[in-house]
């Protein structure tokens, strides 16, 4: 149950908050982002270790200076926090957490370790981002799970996909925790559930789920970003078991992954060194930490209340507007504080770009990088996608449907939530 003391921490302010900016009538408006699941700022505590940390910033692993020990040490207790960040609500493996710059670089490095044949397949579904769809594209077959309208799927259709074919199983289902252009949140422990019984492993790609609720430990691969959690740019986790790392080339090749290299051989060291040729990036790792910390601190039961609480007025606040329509889900069906919405006169570009330029909130329009998802959710018909690919391929963006997403996080107030309401219900009046 949730405790008052918990959810009397949020919201919790980033750095840069409330900025005045200046609107198009030329009055300075305090700076709104409703763009939390493309990235977020900063918490202060990510901010203020990031600012401990620079004195000791020093090159890790081989160094044998003071600050290398203690950067080194920095980097590998990132690395704990990072694997106990996502293995440590479920059964405990031997797994290794291997950092790199992103989700979309993660999955990419999955995708080249499975040595994967052009005939193997993979099960994924059309409710991915490209970061989880493209990968899988250009390494082997797909088949995919498709949704309803209103942009879910069950679990007997992973099953079916999963079964399907009647060759060897799949090597892998590919599947998102959360969804970024609906919010959705697929029953991933049921889904993983029902491929490990048919023998196939699970990579759950967690960009939009980690800053709300705690990873599905239960899944084999998983892989996020710092920059949607409240660190910055440039880190990302890839976890998965020791073994699907210790044997083969690693995605990388270079220093720091090696035992030993002549000019004609070399002996790559064991995971999660194997993994990471290069320098890696350090105090991203230590950003990371910091945020890990944070939101332990203030603890999933507060995170889930608060993001329950703001999706419940945002998606049943724009389903109430006249003339706007919610994509996906209803209203109360979905958890995260998230909403894809179009506004039935007004293109998807302009009603991005009225918030912004006259009331100074930040959101996201277009596609979200999930063009399979987006027509089935705007029910285009084959002719439609057709013109969207031409307009696609001729970079007329003035023809591409979308939509407008506003996303929500740990610093969101419900006073947020009803300045952007305000905004669209007098966008979509027309009202000046
Ligand atoms: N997966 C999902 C569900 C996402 O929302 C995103 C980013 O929006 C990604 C993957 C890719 O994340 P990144 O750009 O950090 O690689």
């Amino acid at each position: 149950m949730t405790r008052l003391a918990d959810r009397a921490t949020l919201p919790l302010p980033l750095v840069g908050d409330d900025t005045p900016v200046p609107c198009a009538d030329g009055v300075e408006r305090p700076y709104l982002s409703l763009d939390a699941a493309a990235s977020t700022g900063a918490l202060p505590a990510v901010a203020r270790r990031v600012e401990e940390f620079l004195p000791r910033y020093s090159s890790i692993h081989r160094g044998a200076g003071y600050k290398s020990r203690q950067a080194t040490d920095a980097y590998e207790a990132a690395r704990a926090a990072a694997l106990d960040f996502a293995t440590g609500h479920g059964p405990a493996r031997d797994r290794v957490a291997i950092f790199g710059r992103n989700t979309t670089d993660a999955i990419n490095h999955l995708a080249y370790r499975l040595r994967l044949r052009a005939d193997d397949v993979v099960v994924t579904t059309a409710a991915e981002h490209h970061a989880n769809l493209l990968p899988w594209a250009r390494a082997c077959r797909r088949r995919h799970v498709e949704t309803g309208t209103d942009g879910t799927f069950g679990v007997q259709d992973v099953e079916a996909a999963l079964d399907a074919g009647g060759g060897p199983p799949p090597k892998l289902l590919a599947v998102t925790a959360a969804s970024n252009v609906t919010g959705w949140m697929p029953p991933v422990e049921q889904l993983v559930a029902a491929a490990h019984a048919r023998g196939v492993p699970v990579l759950v790609d967690g960009a939009q789920l980690a800053a709300h609720r705690p990873l599905p430990a239960e899944a084999d691969f998983l892989a996020w970003s710092g920059h949607k959690m409240y660190a910055p740019f440039g880190v990302g986790v890839l976890v998965g078991p020791r073994e699907a790392f210790t044997d083969g080339d690693p995605f990388l090749a270079g220093g720091g992954a090696v035992e030993y290299v002549g000019l004609d051989e070399v002996v790559w060291a064991a995971p999660p060194e194997r993994e990471e040729a290069g320098s890696p990036n350090v105090v991203g790792a230590v950003a990371l930490h910091a945020a890990i910390d944070e939101l332990r601190r203030v603890g999933w039961p507060a995170i889930t209340a608060h993001d329950v609480e703001l999706a419940h007025r945002l998606r049943s606040g724009l389903a109430a507007i006249d003339g706007v329509t919610l994509l996906g889900p209803a209203a109360d069906a979905v958890r995260l504080p998230l909403a894809t919405f179009t506004v039935d006169t007004v293109p998807h570009a302009l009603v991005a770009a009225r918030l912004s330029a006259e009331h100074a909130i930040a959101v996201r329009h277009g596609c979200f990088c999930a063009h399979p998802y987006l027509t089935r959710l705007l029910g285009l018909t084959p002719a439609e996608v057709d013109a969207f690919q031409r307009a696609m391929r001729a970079g007329d963006r003035r023809l591409v449907p979308g939509a407008v997403r506003a996303s929500a996080g740990i610093n969101t107030r419900p006073e947020d939530i009803d300045r952007l309401l305000a905004a669209v219900a007098d966008i979509a009046a027309g009202r000046p």
